[in-house]
């Protein structure tokens, strides 16, 4: 059986930035990879803040980088903002040319279409019968059981080429500007050059379902009053939880619920398997970042410890998320819920949001979110009879 000092299972976000940072850390340690599709990365494009990125981690995330803005905008009826931070985003293409370039050394190998079908915390088995083992076994496989308790960020998102300039030469992270449908409604665009543009179709609903047709049609219509003809060279698409109960495999709510001393015969899970991503977001990327660094600054024994310490710090911020969550999805109507973003966008500072987006913020951040009334804030529809699909 081989052995190595880390296999980190899934070749997607999470296993990417591990390799990248226990590359950079640790430079002679032996790393294993295993991908059960036949690519790292899968089809995404990541966003991210500049707030998101450590000062620690520029080297580590530089090379990812596909394009860059150093201001972004939102849109609401009668409002629109330009937010002076930065905003930055990867493709999945050339997250896998890096994460394999660093790989690609004695001591580090990639396996590729090799499904892991059973994990301890020093070994695994693949479908394949390949078995490997390790100090550290570290399974980011991606989304494991459909949550509970939660509302979705839902979206169709189209990368086109188009003949006439894009109109924008900043990023549109929420317009708003349209129908207010299923949910809190808008379109999402990242001009990556004048004429390849990125437009998302997106909806925090109560219902993971996307309704293909509706929503091509919708973006279809956005793209023609902008520019009169594009082709489509991409397109990606994205059901994210957006929990207000605890996820299955969460991070310990209280410090003895999971000592750090706790011997496991399982594995640590990491990204959207461990429930490492910011719930009010869906977003993964700055603590998917933040879980790669505590890992790569010990030694691969004692990664359980740094990953329990890390989610202690988490775990308030992480609550105030999902109560964030939960009053959005509870409290406020779907056609009301856009007047809680356009106010939020009104009158926060950006770093305030920088803040809150990369689970750094402060109790006098929270404060300041929570600060205002949610429109016609509906009681009944707390009652558990009232919602009795979740
Ligand atoms: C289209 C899309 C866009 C997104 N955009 C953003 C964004 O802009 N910013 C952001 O922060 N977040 C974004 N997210 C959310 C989140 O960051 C991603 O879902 C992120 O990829 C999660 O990282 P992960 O490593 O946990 O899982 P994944 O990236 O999904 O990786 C899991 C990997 O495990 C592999 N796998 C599964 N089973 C096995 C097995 N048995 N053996 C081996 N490998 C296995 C899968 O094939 C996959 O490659 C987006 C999500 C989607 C779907």
């Amino acid at each position: 059986m081989t052995e190595f000092d880390y296999i980190l299972v899934g070749g997607g976000l999470q296993s990417g930035l591990l390799a990248l940072a226990l590359r950079e850390r640790k430079p002679s340690a032996r790393i294993a990879l295993i991908e059960a599709s036949d690519r790292i990365g899968g089809n995404h494009t990541w966003s991210f803040h500049s707030g998101d990125v450590p000062p620690a981690a520029n080297t580590i995330i530089q090379p990812l980088i596909t394009a860059h803005w150093p201001q972004y905008d939102t849109r609401f009826p009668n409002q629109s903002r330009r937010l002076n931070a930065a905003y930055s985003t990867i493709s999945s293409d050339r997250f896998a040319d890096v994460v394999s370039a660093s790989l690609n050394r004695d001591g580090c190998r990639i396996w590729l279409k090799t499904p892991a079908v059973r994990l301890t915390h020093n070994r695994i088995e693949c479908a394949d019968g390949t078995e490997l083992s390790a100090k550290c076994v570290i399974d980011s496989r991606g989304p494991l059981e459909s949550p509970t308790g939660c509302g979705y960020q839902k979206f169709i998102g189209w990368e086109i080429e188009t003949d006439r300039d894009w109109p924008e030469s900043a990023p549109v992270v929420m317009d708003a500007t349209v129908p207010q449908i299923d949910g809190f409604h808008f379109f999402y665009t990242l001009p990556f050059t004048k004429r390849r543009i990125l437009v998302e179709d997106t909806y925090f609903s109560d219902s993971p379902q996307l309704d293909r047709p509706q929503i091509e049609q919708r973006i279809r219509d956005y793209l023609s009053a902008r520019v009169p003809d594009w082709r489509i060279i991409r397109e990606e698409s994205g059901v994210l939880p957006m929990p207000w109960r605890s996820h299955p495999n969460s991070l310990p709510e209280t410090p003895s619920e999971t000592p750090p001393e706790t011997p496991s015969d399982a594995p640590i899970r990491g990204g959207y398997a461990g429930g490492w991503f910011h719930p009010a977001t869906g977003y993964s990327f700055p603590v998917a970042l933040r879980f790669a660094l505590a890992v790569a600054d010990v030694s691969p024994e004692l990664a359980r410890n740094a990953i329990a310490t890390l989610a202690r710090r988490l775990t308030h911020r992480w609550k105030f998320a999902r109560l964030l969550n939960r009053l959005l999805f509870c409290l406020v109507p779907p056609e009301s819920r856009w007047q809680v973003f356009a106010r939020l966008y009104r009158t926060l500072p950006p770093a305030v949001f920088a803040r809150f987006y990369s689970m750094e913020f402060a109790v006098t951040d929270a404060a300041r979110i929570l600060i205002g009334r949610p429109p016609q804030i509906n009681f009944l529809r707390l009652l558990p009879f009232s919602r009795s699909q979740r």
